[in-house]
């Protein structure tokens, strides 16, 4: 049987229609902006965001790193969350390659900074301090459970941001899941932030890529620094192509990821021994922790009965579980991975 992998939805593989695209796709070499499918694939993403222009880039890291580069300079600061991905895990490369000075808001449970917070952060005019420079917002926030952000909430943090003349970029990885499960347009997520960064390669299947969206004087420095970073990549549109088959076929099903993750989670909650995170599942990933009173097993060791009925989820802390549902898991597989559940239990 094949193995359902829960993991992360980074773990999906290209669909036939892309792998199809892939091999099918008019390339050029994109450093010299000549790749017909990589210009497209910029196209449409700047279109999907309600931007002038977009970026094709390497990973959602790469986005963030070359979109926080270009907003800053060195020993500006920037404002984000202490759960933030582009804190916690871009292997601190805004300070490595740009110098840029961070200045951590606790992130709250629903994956907001508070409104003060942020008011209190923003560094007064004077040779002690930093400038602040950028805010960066998570949207859907990852390790807050995947909660999504909403329009609203989004736009008050522009508004500080353009009152304070200090910009908003959007590290919106999974800003597709949060439309869907919002029920609006992507573009309005986006709509007051300066730039965003969205990846192709998580819930939306391709292999490989992220695509930043902006002003076109803001994609004109990007583009410079995607350079610097050694991100110029040739006959790309083999990747782009995939990336516009995600664009024009994968959004819309990403509803169904959602349902299925709240299947699960109705499903595995009825487990004894099993607690999910309060809220759990906002979008595609589901949160839940092992009971100590019921299962004696650490996290560790329950992953790996499940991995022997073929059952893979991401162990995020000793007694707690990540699974993330994605294209690749269909109903067969919520069942297989409730019984499971129940099997490791038993044993
Ligand atoms: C995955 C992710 C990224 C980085 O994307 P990579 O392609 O893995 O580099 C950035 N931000 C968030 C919120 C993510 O979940």
């Amino acid at each position: 049987m094949s193995i359902v992998d829960l993991r992360s939805d980074t773990l999906t593989q290209p669909t036939p229609a892309m792998r199809q695209a892939m091999a099918e796709a008019d390339v050029g070499d994109d450093v010299y902006g000549e790749d017909p499918t990589v210009n497209r694939l910029q196209e449409i993403s700047a279109a999907k965001m309600g931007k002038e222009a977009g970026l094709f880039v390497a990973s959602g890291t790469m986005g963030n790193l070359v979109a926080i580069l270009a907003h800053c300079d060195r020993g500006d600061e920037v404002i984000l969350g202490n759960l933030a991905h582009s804190f916690l895990h871009e292997a601190g490369g805004i300070s490595a390659m740009g110098s840029v000075h961070s200045c951590q808001i606790p992130n709250r449970p629903d994956g907001t900074l508070k409104l003060d917070d942020i008011q209190a952060a923003i560094r007064p005019d004077d040779a002690h301090f930093p400038i602040t420079r950028l805010i960066v917002l998570e949207n859907t926030h990852n390790r807050c459970g995947g909660v999504p952000l909403s329009v609203e909430y989004t736009h008050a943090v522009a508004k500080i941001a353009q009152e304070q003349n200090i910009r908003l970029h959007l590290d919106g990885a999974r800003i597709f899941n949060a439309a869907a499960a919002l029920g609006v347009d992507a573009k309005d997520l986006v709509d007051r932030a300066d730039s965003v960064t969205f990846c192709l390669s998580k819930g939306l299947c391709a292999p490989v890529g992220s695509v930043i969206c902006g002003s076109r004087p803001f994609i004109t420095r990007a583009h410079r620094i995607r350079k610097q970073l050694g991100g110029g990549m040739r006959q790309a549109g083999i990747l782009a192509a995939a990336g516009i088959v995600a664009l024009e076929s994968m959004v819309d099903r990403l509803t169904e990821d959602h349902a299925r993750a709240s299947r699960l989670a109705r499903s595995l909650e009825k487990i004894p021994g099993i607690t999910l995170d309060p809220g759990t599942p906002y979008t595609n990933m589901l949160y839940l922790s092992l009971d100590e009173d019921f299962v004696s097993l650490t996290g560790t060791q329950v992953a790996e009965l499940l991995d022997e009925m073929d059952i893979k989820v991401g162990v995020v802390s000793e007694r707690r579980f990540r699974l993330v549902t994605h294209y690749w898991i269909d109903d067969a597989d919520v069942e297989r991975t409730v019984d499971a559940f129940s099997k490791a239990f038993l044993m």
